[in-house]
């Protein structure tokens, strides 16, 4: 009985024992699917995100290629802009140098010429007399272009206060006493006078640009002009005022004229004062560069 017993336990036992293997198998078997199936969810979820990377990371490529397009359109478009502004501007300032060039005296720019003669009719359109504080002999009147005269006076002014005395002795004349002077001239120097160099040196004054000067100790005779301190300050400072020394020592052209000083405009003067050069030394086409801006402060 004990041992009937015994068995029916056993069996009881062994039944139990595959029950709980069975159920234990099936729950692996679920959960291996379910890992399976989440494996399966996890593998898809990371292709959908690494195919949703992509077509962003391409969107955004696409989008910098658009804006870098569009960028260089914009640039392309301004700096189009810009060269048809450069060329308005650049047609208004020949404009506006035309303008200036029909409004100034053609015979006193042409007169910056090694080439051109002023004919005999002509006289600055506007000359003014120069104070007689400035000038030697207060009784003769002393006549110098209107365009002129700022610098002039500027300069002058400028020399008392450097205690430089500095007097006018000759400035505008016509060509009649022009004419006068050179027959003196011829008498004095010979053949030697009656060069295109004279009739140069002459014509100069008859511009009304071009003033002689002298000190009130020389007086009327200023042949030794070169020695003064007068001269010296002349030579390092004229330019600042647009005047240059139009026959210095040495020139292939004319007797130095240490007293004989000629407006060329502020441009000019600096560059041949910069440059070591004379008036005459130039070529026409330099000396053209500075007719336009001749009288600018
Ligand atoms: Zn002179």
């Amino acid at each position: 009985m004990k041992a009937e017993s015994s068995n029916k336990i056993n069996i009881l036992l062994i039944f139990l024992a595959l029950v709980i293997i069975g159920y234990l198998g099936y729950q692996n078997y679920t959960l291996n699917q379910t890992k399976i199936a989440l494996e399966i969810e996890l593998e898809n979820t990371k292709q959908d995100f690494v195919s949703t990377t992509e077509k962003l990371s391409s969107d955004i490529e696409a989008f910098r290629d658009l804006l870098i397009t569009t960028q260089g359109e914009k640039i392309t478009a301004e700096q189009d802009a810009l060269r048809r502004q450069e060329l308005l501007d650049g047609m208004a300032n020949t404009l506006g140098l035309y303008q200036k060039l029909a409004n100034t005296d053609r015979e006193l720019l042409a007169k910056y010429s090694k080439i051109y003669f002023l004919n005999e009719l002509y006289t600055p359109k506007l000359s003014i007399t120069i104070p007689t504080q400035y000038t030697l002999e207060p009784e003769k009147e002393k006549m110098i272009s209107v365009e002129v005269w700022p610098f002039l006076r500027q300069m002058l002014d400028d020399a008392v206060s450097a205690n430089i005395d500095l007097k006018i002795i000759s400035a505008f004349r016509s060509f009649d006493t022009q004419n006068t002077l050179k027959s003196a001239y011829k008498v004095t120097f010979g053949s030697n006078a009656n060069t295109f160099s004279a009739d140069q040196g002459y014509s100069e004054h008859q511009l009304g640009t071009t003033v002689d000067f002298t000190t009130t100790k020389l007086g009327a005779n200023n042949l030794t002009f070169e020695k003064t301190p007068e001269y010296k300050w002349l030579t390092e400072n004229a330019y600042k005022y647009g005047f240059i020394l139009s026959y210095p020592k040495g020139n292939a052209y004319y007797i130095f004229e240490p007293w004989h000083w000629r407006f060329v405009g502020k441009g000019l003067a600096l560059r041949l004062y910069n440059e070591g050069k004379n008036f005459y030394d130039l070529s026409q086409r330099d000396i053209n560069e500075y007719l336009l801006t001749i009288f600018n402060q």
